[in-house]
Formats: C-alpha cells, structure tokens, sequence
C-alpha cells in the first residue's frame, strides 16, 4: 500500500505542535505562530463537537486547575472552569483574592508557587501588565494569562480570531474595525497583534484619548498590516467585514471627569446596522455597557454571544495542549 505522505504530515505536524504547547505558559499571543493557530483551531472545533454530541469526557481526569482571579470576571473564570469540568477535571477557584493570602500581604510569586504544590495548570487574571510572565517564572506548573491589566488577554484574543474564521470563513483580506477604548482594551491588544500575522486592512476608531498605544500600533505596521485611524464608526461601517466593539475600561480611568467624556462616544444602533454589509460579524468581547443597543442582539450579525461560547472550546484545547492531552 502506498504510504499517504499528507496523512503523514499532518499528523506529524500534529504531535509537533502537540509537544509545542505540553507544559507551555501561555502569557501572550506574541509566542504562536500560524500552525500553532491552526493546531488550537482545529482542537477548538473537536471540542465544539464533542460537546454537542456528549456534552463532557474525561481526557483531564484527576487533573486540577487554579483559577487565580485579582480583577472582576464573568466569562473568563466561568470559561474555564467549565472547560476543565468538560474535560473530566476539577478547579481551586480563587475569585475574590481578599479572602486569600493575598490580603495578609503574600506576593504574587509566593501565591503561584503554593498554588503550582496543587494544581496542574494556573490560570491568573492580575491589574498589572506583565503579572503572568512574573508568575509563570515562579511557578513549576504552566501559567495561562487570563488578562494583565491594560496588557494583554491572549487566550480572549484565541477565541476572537476563532470567531472570526468560523462567522467568515477566513481572516486574509478582511476589513476589520475596532471601536471604543483601544488604549487600555487588553483584548484588543490580543486581537490587533493575532490579526498582524494575516493580510488584513485594519481601522482603528476611537476619540482621541483611547487611541492604540503608537508603541504598538508601530509593532502592527512594522509586521506589514495596513492600518488607519478615525473617530467615526458611521463612516466606515459599510465597508468593515468585521466591525469589533469594546467597553470604555472604566476600572483604568484615574480622572472620572475624562471618563465621563468619552464613556458613551459609540453606539451600535439597528440604524447603524442597516448601513452594515450583509454579511459580516458584529463582536464584543463582553460586557457590554452602553455599546451596542440590545435592539440589535437578534441580528444574525450580532455575533458576541456565539463568540462568548466559542471561548470555552477555545480554553478546552488550551488546557487539553498544555496538559499534553491533545
Ligand atoms: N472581559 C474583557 C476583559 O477582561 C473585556 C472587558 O472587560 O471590557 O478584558
């Protein structure tokens, strides 16, 4: 019989990219590269369909996960806590650290430290940009970073991109928006970055003050993406394949006078809406505020809350990839 050589090298890629991600930290969406993407993708979509058609399996069985939480979350620590349980693991949840450690004084390296003596995988969530990477130093057991302050949120970047490829079908040649606070909005800094490894034409639309960091919006130029800026969504709507909306990141503000001024300078409206291509995906990372008008959930462009459940198959092939279980 004739060897099948693609057979071959996809699943020799596979277990490649397998053994990448087995006992990796996952601190920022810098370390993947398009075959690691496609490698998360493809599990994602596993998981997606093993979750219909069982609803759970024990691949994680006997392992443990920390959820190590020093900023608010809804989606995020529910994500994967349910993604762990879906696999057959169990989770310590620390959502509130004031009633941990914590709050006698214990530091970070400290905490990841005790909790890595118990869990298999930590996920932590931490005010300050470059905790996870603090933390995955000190700990012996693989760190996800569930969102750094104004940094970065890799794993909410994963499960955008993902959105992204299973509403349109591809992610080259797209025009992608972002709107809102795109100066302390981690998860845009996620997506911006992922978006840079694809030809895409990028606009960035906020008022002035919330505008990209130019560090960063240098480092997407620099990696060859097209990209513009604007501060009216109205006129570029028509044009966007993609049209990504975030919350004005209240919790950064040390002026509550300046975030008065700029909290409800976007609304996605039905209005808006009817300007929009046919086909295109609407997404926000979740929670709303004032953004997007609830008029507009029932759109079958409204993508977010599809986008929402993409992140638990996501974190399921995060977990099951560091864990070695792929
Ligand atoms: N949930 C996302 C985050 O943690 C978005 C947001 O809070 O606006 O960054």
């Amino acid at each position: 019989m004739t060897p099948d050589t693609n057979v071959r090298k996809t699943v020799g890629l596979a277990a490649d990219r397998q053994q990448s991600f087995y006992g990796r930290d996952i601190v920022s969406v810098r370390q993947f590269t398009r075959d690691d993407l496609n490698y998360i993708f493809t599990v994602s979509d596993e998981m997606r369909s093993l979750v219909h058609r069982v609803g759970a399996t024990d691949l994680l069985k006997g392992h443990i996960l920390a959820n190590l939480f020093y900023e608010p979350s809804t989606r995020t620590f529910a994500s994967f806590a349910a993604a762990m349980q879906r696999l057959g693991g169990s989770t310590i949840p620390i959502h509130g650290v004031q009633y941990s450690s914590v709050s006698k004084g214990e530091s970070l390296p400290d905490t990841v430290r005790s909790l890595a003596c118990y869990a298999d995988v930590i996920v932590l969530r931490h005010p300050e940009v470059g905790a996870s990477e603090v933390a995955a130093r000190y700990s012996s057991k693989p760190v996800i970073s569930a969102g750094d302050g104004v940094g970065e949120h890799p794993t909410q970047g994963l499960l955008d991109l993902y959105t992204i490829y299973a509403e349109l079908g591809t992610v080259d040649e797209l025009n992608v928006t972002m709107v809102g606070d795109l100066r302390n909005g981690r998860t845009v800094h996620s997506l911006a970055r992922l978006l840079s490894m694809y030809r895409v034409n990028l606009t960035l639309v906020s008022p002035a003050i919330l505008r990209l960091p130019a560090q960063l919006k240098q480092e997407l130029v620099d990696a060859g993406l097209s990209v513009r800026e604007t501060d009216r969504v109205e006129n570029v709507i028509s044009e966007s394949d993609v049209v990504y909306v975030t919350r004005v990141q209240r919790e950064r503000f040390e002026d509550m006078h300046e975030y008065e001024a700029v909290r409800d300078s976007y609304e996605i409206t039905p209005e808006l809406m009817a300007n929009a291509k046919e086909k295109m995906a609407l997404m926000h990372p979740l929670p709303r505020v004032n953004e997007i008008h609830y008029d507009v959930d029932d759109d079958p462009r409204a993508a977010y809350f599809r986008q929402m459940e993409n992140g638990m198959y996501i974190r399921m092939a995060l977990l099951a990839a560091v864990l070695g279980k792929a």
